[in-house]
């Protein structure tokens, strides 16, 4: 204790030294958020804050000191948790490298994988994205068809990958291929990582309802990638993908956990609905807010439970389905509350009549609605919640 206390004080110290004052506010807009990588430019501070958290290894606080982490203990990660939560301080660094992909190599990659990929992920320089979706291939993924033949030491990827999160951003992607054609489905899959500056390899972005085209098309030409890339055993991917959708549903349900939205909530219910003696105005708002926070707590907490499991070795199950069902729907019904709240000035697109916020909250409520279909459908999470949490028949 006397040892945490200590490292809660410089820590502290440090923090205070290193952050700059810009990153103890809530980022302006998507763009302040830093996903690392080659392609984006981030602002100075952001960038900053990034070098000065990567040094320390704080980026990944948790991983192991030899692959760049901050070799912390459980209780020293809590510390530097709890002290940038008192100091607001944004967190340096978010994506799929830190969430998903480098989780998945800490567990099963082999040796030189990890010393590999596992720093450049832990220094922000590299960006992954996630190439499992294909046309025919969503719910149903083992039935996906991207062929990898083997050429020596190269396989050579033909196929083609769909609604790959910010695949034209990225400069790596995991991706899932099929390597053994007579075998059962789910047995003839490999895990292979691959640059996307590899020949043959063309990502083109989708545009969506909120406006925004955050995914991208990507379409894989006789693309040689070294078998050596390939993670665990060829033809053993399946149990591999399992394992990093495990910590892709806890990362999209951690997504949703409180910050300020139950003060935001609050504050725009008083803005938009009036006040009567300090409070909330109308008494069904004030009811649906009061619910909200009383089911987003429970995830809350739920979620801190299972990130303590982890970080004493228990890796995700498929209790990561209960997060992400839960985690999403409950943000689909905050932010139809909002929409709600803000009644016809939530029927903005653009243009003069409507503010910034009001804008950005519309088109926010329309981006939720994907929550309940990426990392997996709410019916797809249903049924694995059944059979394999519950143990219910088929
Ligand atoms: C915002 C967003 C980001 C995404 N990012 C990525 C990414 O980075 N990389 C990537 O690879 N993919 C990504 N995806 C794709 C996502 O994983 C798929 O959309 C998802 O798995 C569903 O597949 P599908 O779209 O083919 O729908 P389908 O599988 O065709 O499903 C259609 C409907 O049928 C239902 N259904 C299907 N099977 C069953 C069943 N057995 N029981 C009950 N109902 C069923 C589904 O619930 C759904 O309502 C993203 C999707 C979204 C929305």
């Amino acid at each position: 204790m006397a040892d945490l206390h200590t490292f809660r004080k410089e820590t502290r110290r440090w923090l205070e030294a290193n952050a700059p004052a810009s990153m103890r506010t809530p980022p302006a807009n998507p763009d302040q958020i830093c996903w690392g990588g080659r392609k984006t430019r981030y602002p100075d501070d952001v960038r900053r804050w990034l070098a000065v958290m990567a040094e320390r290894g704080w980026t990944a606080p948790t991983w192991p000191r030899e692959y760049g982490g901050g070799g912390l203990a459980k209780g020293e990660a809590k510390v530097l948790a709890e002290e940038m939560a008192k100091l607001r301080l944004r967190p340096p660094l978010t994506g799929f490298g830190l969430a998903m992909i480098g989780p998945l190599l800490l567990q099963e990659g082999s040796e030189e994988l990890k010393r590999e990929h596992l720093p450049p992920i832990v220094r922000g320089e590299i960006r992954w994205c996630q190439g499992y979706s294909e046309p025919g291939s969503g719910s149903d993924l083992a039935s996906l068809q991207t062929r990898a033949v083997r050429d020596g030491d190269v396989f050579v990827v033909n196929g083609q990958k769909v609604w790959t999160s910010y695949g034209d951003k990225s400069d790596w992607m995991f991706l899932l291929v099929r390597t053994d054609f007579a075998a059962a489905k789910h047995s003839g899959i490999s895990f292979l990582l691959m640059d996307l500056e590899t020949p043959g390899v063309s990502v083109r972005p989708i545009m969506l309802i909120s406006g925004s085209s955050p995914f991208c098309e990507t379409f894989l030409a006789d693309v040689r990638v070294p078998v050596r890339n390939v993670v665990g055993r060829v033809n053993g991917g399946w149990v591999l993908a399992k394992a990093l959708l495990g910590h892709e549903r806890t990362m999209i349900a951690d997504a949703f956990k409180e910050r300020d939205d139950a003060k935001r909530l609050v504050a725009l219910a008083r803005r938009y609905l009036g006040e009567d003696g300090g409070r909330v105005a109308d008494a069904r708002a004030r009811d649906r807010i009061a619910q909200l926070e009383m089911d987003q707590a429970c995830l809350d907490l739920t979620l801190a439970r299972a990130r303590d499991g982890a970080k004493a070795g228990h890796k995700p199950g498929p209790e990561s389905s209960i997060f992400k069902l839960y985690g999403t729907e409950l943000n689909q019904r905050r932010r139809e509350l909002m929409v709600e709240i803000l009644g016809p000035q939530a029927l903005g697109w653009e243009g003069p009549g409507f503010s910034e916020e009001e804008l950005k909250l519309t088109r926010d409520w329309l981006r939720s609605r994907g929550n309940s279909i990426e990392g997996g459908t709410s019916e797809v999470q249903l049924n694995i919640i059944a059979k394999r949490v519950l143990g219910l028949p088929d």
